[in-house]
């Protein structure tokens, strides 16, 4: 048997570049009890319900009780309606709605509403602070301009739809400090009408938006090339807001960030977070907005400067995406409730749970982090304290080539730091803001230099 001595453990850890540093956040043992709660059963239950309504294509009929949107987005509102019977009218619901005509694209078929339904958790602290979790109530056929046919969209996507109801469910027996938006955004198939229309009712009504968890099929597990997983999932988050001045473009040249742009923090905590309490679960980063050419309700939210990201299985199946139900040549297609893993889409509204929360727990991210150190050995940072009684503030760094925060540490509740011996050039750096309960902020990454 060969024994391996703890310091060879300890080269063997750092060469792998995981860090020994204990997270604080996984000492609060509620965020698996959230894992826990979070039930298949109770999903499975809301996909069947809403591929039962036959179609939900956004422009289908909006009379009918047990057919289309209209039934769909009613149904689901009276769903966070009863939920937040559960704990004391925690939950603030409503239609959020714009009103969109075939000038106003050309998958279009007929003016109609767009209608979000949406379900707000107000956080005691920091009420207009919002973490949003997101899926689509519109559903699809292969013509995405026929609102007739069926369209059961069970994973494209009630799969989404379910796991932020669910998501709701578990959330609203506990309290945060900052909000947790819960929401069913329409028309993302005629051009991601819905999540448009709330990006823009959020900068309307001055939201400080911490990110939106965008969930796009969340259900499949079985690729198209065969590829059977139910352990990965995908992160998309773009590099760099497409909002950014030119001054910022030009600032990244010579100070950095390429990589580091708030979605892509965001995109790290979740993984981060995972990792820590899911660690049976292979998150994969992508570092791209989206699928190749492809869309989602992130990318509305991303245009006007906010934090944003799809979460979703890693290998998807087309023959079950907007297709009309049929067999052809031996092949089975359309978007049906068998082809739906109802474990996995729990354990991905799980990601989606822990991460809500975490956020949700956590104070601000410190609006301005400044770096110095040029010509220097060691590395300065300094940053505007936060508002609110915190346990004070973590510095990461790690390599520039490396996907994720190598190195941390705590220094407590100060506003500059110096890392001794850390040099400059050869790192990427961040702040963020640790509350007294342990839960971190999203990294800030460094908008100045001194
Ligand atoms: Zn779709």
């Amino acid at each position: 048997m060969i024994k391996l001595s703890p310091r060879f453990l300890l080269a063997m850890i750092s060469i792998f570049g995981v860090s020994l540093s204990t997270n604080a956040q996984d000492t609060d043992k509620r965020l698996y009890e959230i894992i826990d709660d979070i039930s298949a059963d109770s999903i499975e239950y809301d996909i069947r319900k809403l591929a039962g309504f036959g179609t939900r294509n956004t422009f289908s009929d909006t009379v009918s009780d047990t057919r289309g949107i209209g039934a769909a987005r009613r149904w689901i509102k009276s769903e966070f309606e009863n939920i937040s019977s559960k704990c004391d009218d925690c939950l603030e619901v409503f239609y959020q709605k714009d009103y969109v005509t075939p000038e106003d694209g050309d998958r279009i078929p007929k003016e109609a509403w767009v209608v979000n339904v949406v379900a707000i958790q107000k956080g005691a602290k920091y009420p207009n602070r919002y973490v949003i979790m997101s899926g689509d109530i519109d559903s699809r056929a292969s013509n995405t301009m026929d609102f007739t046919t069926d369209a059961p969209g069970a994973n494209d996507n009630a799969s989404g739809m379910a796991g932020t109801m669910e998501a709701a469910r578990v959330l609203s027996q506990y309290e945060f400090d900052s909000s947790i938006i819960y929401v069913g955004l329409s028309g993302e198939e005629q051009g991601l009408f819905g999540g448009k229309g709330l990006a823009e009712f959020a900068k309307k009504n001055n939201w400080d938006v911490i990110g939106i968890l965008n969930n796009d099929m969340i259900g499949n597990i079985e690729g198209v090339d065969g590829v059977i997983d139910n352990r990965s999932f995908r992160i998309f988050s773009e590099p760099v807001p497409p909002n950014e001045t030119e001054r910022e473009r030009r600032m990244r040249r010579f100070y950095g960030g390429e990589v580091d742009g708030i979605s892509r923090q965001l995109a790290r905590y979740i993984h981060n977070n995972v990792k820590t309490h899911m660690p049976e679960m292979n998150p994969m980063m992508i570092y791209r907005l989206d699928r190749f050419g492809r869309g989602g309700h992130h990318r509305p939210f991303n245009d006007l400067g906010f934090a944003g990201v799809r979460i979703m299985e890693a290998h998807e199946n087309y023959n079950r995406q907007h297709q009309d139900i049929r067999t052809e040549n031996g092949i089975n297609y359309g978007d049906v409730v068998e082809g739906v893993n109802f474990e996995y889409a729990k354990k991905l509204t799980a990601v989606n749970a822990i991460n809500l929360a975490s956020l949700a727990w956590a104070p601000p991210a410190p609006s301005k982090v400044e770096i110095g150190g040029i010509v220097e050995p060691s590395t300065k940072l300094r940053w505007e304290p936060v508002k609110g009684d915190i346990a004070g503030y973590k510095i990461y760094w790690r390599d520039t080539t490396a996907p994720q925060w190598q190195h941390s540490r705590f220094v407590g509740n100060v506003t500059e730091f110096t890392l001794e011996g850390i040099v400059i050039d050869n790192f990427l750096f961040g702040v963020a803001a640790v509350g007294k309960n342990g839960h971190e902020s999203l990294v800030v990454f460094p908008n100045g230099t001194f």
